[in-house]
């Protein structure tokens, strides 16, 4: 089976709508992907216009940075995966590395919202990766791989075929330093075969598995010409149109 190419952006607490509309704006504008699957992951108050925008570009869609796991009541702050669906987003962040360390988020709880985005018919961008002192520990494949098998290995095979896994190993997230290509291939392949021990070939090789870590246009073709490499997700250099749209260029060449 083949995997879809994704390049993703992740806008976290930036912009606002006028900006955000600009960005959006200029991103459709500026490439009409073919082959690569496009997300822009933007603040949830920009969501059902940059939807609006996206819709002139069929390979360009939109996401949200989170969920909270019930269908509605009493969370005051929170938004549900039908809210987040009916403004016309199709994806959702689930597991950011920002949302472990600075709101707890626990694996139980991330397991939670990766079951309600599947049954809303969503598809979750599900984040996992290691602290700098893990990977000096040389544990990082044990560490990443135990994550997967906490938070998502629950799934049946048809759930977890429609997962988007991302790869972020933290200490390279926001900081400049990204993974080299040997790494983030290395343990896409480990988490690759962890996935075909699981569910088997056909869904491992159908699972897209993105990079996320300080890409930007200077190091995208090497990143994502790494066979195990289906894309990015990208925080920084998605918020330029200028360094976004080379990112996705660089994956429309491979
Ligand atoms: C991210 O936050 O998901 C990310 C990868 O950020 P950056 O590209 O800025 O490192």
């Amino acid at each position: 089976m083949t995997r879809k190419k994704i390049v993703a952006g992740n806008w976290k607490m930036n912009t606002t709508i006028t900006d955000g509309t600009a960005l959006a704006q200029a991103v459709t504008d500026g490439v009409t992907p073919i082959k690569t699957t496009v997300i822009m992951c933007t603040p949830a108050t920009h969501l059902h216009t940059v939807s609006e925008i996206v819709k002139e570009k069929s390979n360009i869609h939109t996401g949200a940075q989170n969920c909270y796991p019930a269908e509605k009541g009493a969370y005051t702050g929170e938004l549900s995966v039908s809210m987040i669906e009916a403004v016309g987003a199709e994806y959702i962040v689930i597991g950011h590395s920002e949302r472990r360390t600075y709101f707890d988020e626990s694996g139980d709880f991330l397991a939670k919202k990766v079951d309600i985005t599947l049954a809303g018919g969503l598809t979750p961008i599900y984040c996992c990766g290691e602290a700098l002192d893990i990977r000096e520990a040389g544990t990082h494949v044990k560490y990443v791989g135990n994550q997967l098998k906490a938070e998502l290995f629950h799934l049946s095979a048809e759930d977890f075929g429609k997962v988007i896994v991302a790869y972020e190993p933290i200490w390279a997230i926001g900081t400049g330093v990204t993974a080299s290509p040997a790494q983030a291939q290395e343990m896409h392949a480990e988490l690759r075969q962890l996935i075909a021990n699981q569910y088997g070939e056909e869904v491992a090789n159908g699972t897209s598995i993105l990079y996320g870590g300080s890409v930007k246009p200077a190091n995208a073709t090497e990143l994502f010409s790494c066979p195990d490499v289906d894309g990015g997700l990208v925080g920084g250099a998605s918020l330029k149109a200028e360094l976004f749209v080379p990112i996705i260029e660089a994956m429309e060449a491979l």
